[in-house]
């Protein structure tokens, strides 16, 4: 609610929040369209191997294209679909066409190693969700060990016995648990270890400040230390200059992802990338 500051304040305050509403109204009854009338599509960010920069992974990123309005960025979507059910159908859509994309790429020669799949923290609780990743695996016969899963702090520290008990079962059968965004959060590292996570990834504003602020170069470099203490693996978001990278192959951190290299693209550009790295 807003503060008591005057009658009229209070009135324009209103008004901007319920214009908003609408806004946020119609782009959800676009978005349910969008699901329906195949206008969200995957790009691809490749993830390097710090030191001898080969490719070790790839992270697919949602984009909707909308008639009219072009692309528009999961930033803008995501929020209001997790705000209604609707993350659900598009989580699932997004697991089917990686899978599908995984194995036409297997089917043609690439290798991508590992795709990893952001979910929401609304995807990661739902009841149905392992039993949908194994439909999405089963229907593209692809082994689980080609996914990996990347879910944020939030996610890890909101029902705990709950994500115990499904980061186990994933793990079980071969899929891999990344937190994303790593260091915007709560959580600790004796938590992850017990987890059972497997990477972190530094978040891009702690990559960005490394080389103006020797306090966030200090941070991100004990972190590296920390993590690779506990056998937690560590991949830089966000890098974007040749001293990003230089400070962070400095630092022994393993792997790395951002525009440095490339940024998200969509599948044929980045099997060109691929056919630049590894054949
Ligand atoms: P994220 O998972 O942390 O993804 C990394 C974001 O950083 C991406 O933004 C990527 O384009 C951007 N990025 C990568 N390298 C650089 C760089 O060097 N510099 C800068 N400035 N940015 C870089 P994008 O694609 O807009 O995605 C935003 C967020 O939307 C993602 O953050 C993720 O949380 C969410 N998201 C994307 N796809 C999905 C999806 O399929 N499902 C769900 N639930 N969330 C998704
Ligand atoms: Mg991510
Ligand atoms: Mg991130
Ligand atoms: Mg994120």
């Amino acid at each position: 609610a807003a503060k008591g500051k005057g009658g009229n304040q209070y009135y324009i305050y209103d008004k901007s929040l319920s214009e908003k509403q609408m806004e946020a109204l119609i782009l959800i009854n676009q978005l349910r369209n969008a699901v329906d009338h195949d206008e969200l599509t995957l790009f691809y960010q490749p993830i390097m191997n710090t030191s001898t920069g080969n490719i070790v992974g790839v992270e697919a990123l949602l984009r909707w294209y909308q008639p009219g309005h072009g692309m528009i960025g999961p930033n803008t979507f995501i929020p209001l679909a997790e705000e209604t059910d609707l993350i659900i159908s598009i989580g699932k859509w997004v697991f089917r066409n990686v899978c599908a994309q995984i194995k036409d790429w297997i089917h043609r020669g690439y290798d991508v190693k590992r795709v990893y799949i952001n979910v929401s923290a609304k995807q990661f609780q739902e009841k149905g969700f392992l039993e949908s990743i194994l439909q999405a695996l089963k229907e593209a016969e692809l082994p689980p060990k080609y996914i990996g899963i990347e879910i944020t702090e939030t996610v890890i520290i909101q029902d705990i016995d709950h994500t115990i008990e499904l980061i186990k079962k994933l793990k079980d059968i071969g899929i891999s648990i990344s937190i994303d965004d790593f260091g915007t959060g709560y959580s600790n590292f004796n938590y992850l270890k017990e987890m059972g996570v497997d990477e972190i990834k530094i978040d891009r504003s702690f990559i960005a400040e490394t080389t103006k602020n020797s306090k966030k170069r200090a941070i991100t470099k004990t972190i590296i230390l920390l993590a690779h203490q506990l056998d937690i693996a560590v991949t830089a978001e966000g890098v974007e200059t040749k001293e990003q990278l230089e400070f962070l192959r400095e630092s022994s951190c393993s792997k790395i992802q951002g525009f440095y290299y490339s940024r998200p693209v969509p599948p044929e550009e980045f099997e060109k990338f691929l056919n630049h790295h590894i054949r």
